[in-house]
């Protein structure tokens, strides 16, 4: 923006002083990585941008040096910390402020990154003409009222109603008396209560969609990686006599079989190597070592349920499979809906998820001569966690 120094000056308060539990993963949610950056720092570099000063960070006791390290370089930042609940630790920020005593100020939540510059606008003019301004938004779903089990037991109407997000935009001296003023029994859903409930009145300027909390671990998983993967894997084994023939865990009459240290099912090791391909977590030596004597005439479906169990954990379900078997015989056809059922019920895929494909090699190579079948499987994944 070039024209940020017409802006009025204003204060910050960033709150993050929650632990963020709800998010998963072993940070609070707010120093976690998203989009290449920790939470907090993407809103603080905005504040900072649009002139805010000082920024005040409320955070719990023990995160000081993640908060310091999160927003780095970045100038004008007080630390101060949180209360027991997000009223008090605003009440500790505003605090914080008294010296500077600054006319206006922001009070914004680390757990929305997303802070366009033109929100901040919107609620800094508002202020000349009330004591408080908050992004509000339409509902634009219909509203049920639930009752006992889940049951509807009504409708609400939405044309009443609006979503409230943060920053919250107030004159100082009046947010700072209004919190001081505060009732400690009760606990106010926002800071536009505290200053309503104190006789002050809050205009709703609109809102902006990209002011979305991230609360879940899906907002994390969905935002800042692909929200798709995509692994192929290729396995070949060795046709001989006097071994039996499976394929996607269907036992086929032949008259050679595959070997190999566990049942040598070649498709299904392929499939197994595209899940762990894409997740990034080796390969199927890695995980079931052919040097291990528990894996010989290991069934070959259980190291694709422990590669899909694997992808669950990393937050990724499966989206489809793609296979072809590449070899002269036996013919794949007559043997594809037992194939398809079978690795349905080891992944949890419906059957039109999976392709199962087979085609010669025009009798060349070692498939073609019949020495081996070889396998390529492609699979897709989705982020589900
Ligand atoms: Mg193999």
């Amino acid at each position: 923006m070039s024209d940020e120094s017409t802006l009025p000056q204003f204060a910050a308060i960033v709150v993050a002083a929650g632990k963020g539990l709800r998010a998963g993963g072993e940070l609070p949610k707010q120093f976690r990585r998203f989009r290449g950056k920790p939470l907090i720092r993407h809103s603080v570099e905005v504040l900072a941008a649009a002139g805010a000063e000082p920024i005040v960070a409320v955070l719990a006791d023990d995160t000081r040096d993640m908060a310091e390290e999160a927003l780095s370089g970045i100038g004008g930042i007080e630390f101060v910390g949180g209360g027991a609940t997000r009223q008090e630790s605003v009440a500790n920020g505003l605090e914080a402020l008294a010296a500077t005593s600054p006319q206006t100020v922001l009070i914004h939540d680390a757990a929305r990154p997303d802070l366009p510059s033109e929100v901040i606008r919107r609620l800094l003019g508002a202020l000349q003409t009330h004591p408080g301004a908050i992004p509000a938004l339409p509902v634009v779903d219909s509203l049920a009222l639930a009752g006992d089990g889940e049951m509807m037991a009504g409708k609400a109407d939405r044309e009443a109603l609006r979503r409230v997000q943060t920053p919250q935009a107030f004159r100082y001296a009046n947010i700072l008396a209004a919190h001081r003023a505060w009732n400690g029994e009760k606990t106010a859903g926002d800071d536009a209560q505290v200053l309503t409930e104190h006789g002050g009145s809050i205009a709703l300027i609109h809102g902006d969609e990209r002011l979305k909390k991230i609360t879940f671990a899906e907002d994390f998983m969905t935002a800042h990686s692909a929200p798709f993967r995509v692994g192929q894997g290729f396995d070949v084994h060795r046709l001989v006599e006097g071994e039996e023939l499976w394929l996607c865990g269907v036992q086929i009459p032949h008259d050679k079989g595959l070997s190999g240290h566990s049942d040598a099912d070649v498709a299904l090791h392929a499939i197994t190597d595209a899940v762990l391909g894409a997740i990034g977590d080796g390969d199927i030596g890695t995980h079931f070592p052919p040097s291990d004597p528990q894996w010989a005439g290991a069934r070959s479906a259980q190291f694709l349920e422990h590669a899909v169990k694997l992808a669950a954990e990393a937050g990724f379900a499966l989206g489809n499979i793609d296979l072809t078997l590449i070899c002269e015989a036996p013919k794949i056809g007559p043997h594809r809906p037992a194939m398809r059922a079978a690795v349905g019920a080891m992944t949890g895929l419906e059957e039109n998820a999976i392709s199962i494909k087979a085609t010669t090699t025009e009798r060349l190579g070692f498939t073609g001569r019949g020495e081996g079948i070889a396998a390529q499987a492609i699979i897709s994944l989705y982020a589900s966690a």
